[in-house]
């Protein structure tokens, strides 16, 4: 499946690589190039070289995305997230994130390097977690309302009363819902006056 990039941090990015969470799940991270290709296109480390990926690394990232979801879901629900998921984001968090080294001798651009990459880039998300659970932007974080979406993205809006993660999809399917619905009640109107 193609991924969305654009719920606004990359932990609620990561958490959206399940669809339609609270409806048919989908799980989109199914083979470890599933992880590589997110890892890729997310940019978050561009430069790194990832390096084989197998199937311990996606048991992992995908073991850090539902601790992520557990952590915002549970702010959103204002109650007490499951212990067992903040271990797993302080024990991502802690390894160390990619570090930038420059490129001599011009200097005029850097590559990222580290030890273990994909410890390092999972703990740049689990870092972003952390900063936006503990950051005023956990208020706007918001669930699509799209029954068949409910993906979690940041409403950065002014009046942050978003209700769809993006308008030109989820917004206007529900558009069309709602347009179609008023259609057919007014058709049926039409028909009883009729008879
Ligand atoms: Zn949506």
């Amino acid at each position: 499946m193609p991924f969305n990039f654009t719920a606004g941090r990359p932990c609620l990015d990561l958490v959206r690589t399940v669809k339609a969470r609270r409806h048919d799940a989908v799980e989109g991270l199914v083979v470890p190039d599933d992880l590589a290709r997110w890892i890729a296109g997310s940019g978050i480390a561009a430069g790194l070289s990832i390096g084989p990926l197998d199937a311990r690394s996606l048991l992992a990232a995908r073991e850090m995305r539902e601790a992520i979801y557990e952590l915002v879901v549970a702010r959103l629900e204002s109650r007490m997230p499951n212990p067992g998921a903040v271990g797993i984001v302080n024990e991502r968090a802690a390894s160390a994130p990619p570090q930038p080294r420059l490129a001599a001798p011009a200097c005029r651009n850097a590559t990222l390097q580290a030890d273990d990459p994909l410890a390092a880039v999972l703990s740049m998300v689990a870092r972003d977690a952390i900063d936006l659970v503990t950051s005023p932007a956990i208020a706007r974080v918001r669930e699509c309302a799209d029954a068949g979406c409910t993906a979690l993205f940041l409403d950065l809006s002014r009046p942050g009363a978003r209700r769809w993660c993006a308008m030109n999809t989820c917004g206007n399917q529900a558009k069309l819902r709602t347009y179609r619905t008023r259609r057919a009640a007014a058709g049926t109107e039409l028909e009883r006056r009729k008879t």
